[in-house]
């Protein structure tokens, strides 16, 4: 319990550092502020007259959308630091936003609804609607968002995950080759609500999701966003000003989509394997779990992903428990010309 509250205690001291150094790079840089903890940073003076331009953010970076996803957070306070030291050139507007705060304090994914399933709602039943409102104005400016996520379980590599978008794909192509890439097509529009990079994706402009590594202050995976960060807004400004980026020469990591979902049966009591954790391969035919006294099996080989557990709550570290939708994923390796022709 008290590993909870030392977690609180660090969130609560995180976030007051981030609105000291968004009021300390004001000094610096032009800030407007379009809701709590959602900025948009801009060079002072503006690189070309104020215009009535409805998109004016180049990029934006999203942390804490899920409340115990913390590293995203430690990312976007190193990229205020950089700035307020100098040490960071900023010559294109950049947002910056922090999801669910309330959520975060608490140490839940959540409190009413998960803030990622909340954008594009007619409804506002909860404090994650509201939220997902005040984060749309800041979306709805911008070009590129990457939100930051982690995962619940034990994984050994960060990934890129978001709906396919060819920008997309390219984007996140150029800023980290060398990250497993899982994207994902053909789904239709959920009425239940929009993960954020869905959101964008359907609102004129590109998102995509990193999942940096498993949840907490993870030094590595801070280093591992701040690295992201910094080439994002490299490829951006580049792309901006007419000098887009050579393409890179690192070796680019797998490229995935989904294999196979299995979902959670309605009744009974499905219980997977023990062991299983994310990329772990899976091999066709190979059991996963048991369902009423009946072997669950793989159909593809690959490796998993998102395997959830009945006895742990599924719906962060600490509470929230909800019941799954699904039991795993199995991922599928491709190659670009698997790809939706253009998009
Ligand atoms: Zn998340």
């Amino acid at each position: 319990m008290s590993e909870k509250l030392d977690l609180l205690a660090k969130v609560e001291r995180e976030i007051l550092r981030f609105d000291q150094l968004m009021l300390d790079i004001s000094s610096s840089f032009l800030v407007e502020t379009l809701a709590p903890r959602v900025h948009i940073i801009k060079p002072k003076p503006a690189h070309r007259p104020q215009t009535a331009q409805r998109r004016d953010v180049r990029l934006t970076l999203m942390a804490i959308v899920h409340g115990v996803e913390v590293a995203g957070l430690a990312v976007l306070l190193e990229l205020l630091e950089g700035l307020k030291a100098g040490q960071i050139p900023l010559e294109v507007p950049l947002g910056v936003a922090l999801g669910n705060l309330p959520a975060t304090q608490k140490g839940v994914r959540f409190v009413d609804r998960d803030l990622n399933r909340s954008f594009g709602r007619e409804a506002v039943e909860s404090s994650e609607d509201r939220r997902a409102d005040e984060l749309e104005k800041l979306l709805g400016r911008s070009d590129l968002m990457i939100d930051f996520h982690q995962v619940r379980l034990q994984i050994d590599r960060p990934f890129w995950i978001f709906p396919y978008s060819k920008k997309g794909y390219h984007f996140a192509r150029a800023v980290a080759p060398e990250v497993s890439l899982i994207t994902h097509w053909g789904r239709g529009f959920s009425q239940e609500g929009q993960c954020s990079d869905e959101w964008l994706n359907h609102n004129g402009g590109i998102g995509v999701t990193m999942e940096l590594g498993q949840n907490g202050f993870d030094p590595a995976q801070i280093t591992l966003g701040f690295g992201v960060v910094k080439k994002a807004l490299a490829v951006v400004t580049g792309a901006h000003f007419g000098h887009p980026e050579s393409p890179s020469t690192t070796a680019r990591a797998p490229l995935y989509t989904w294999g196979e979902i299995i979902a959670y049966p309605p009744t009974g009591g499905p219980v997977l394997d023990a062991g299983w954790h994310n990329f772990k391969m899976a091999t066709a035919g190979g059991r996963l779990g048991t369902f009423n006294g009946q072997d669950v099996c793989a159909s593809v080989s690959g490796p998993v992903l998102f395997p959830k557990y009945p006895d742990q709550p599924t719906n962060g570290v600490y509470g929230n428990t909800a019941p799954a939708a699904e039991l795993i994923r199995i991922l599928k390796v491709i190659d670009e010309s698997d790809l939706p022709a253009e998009k």
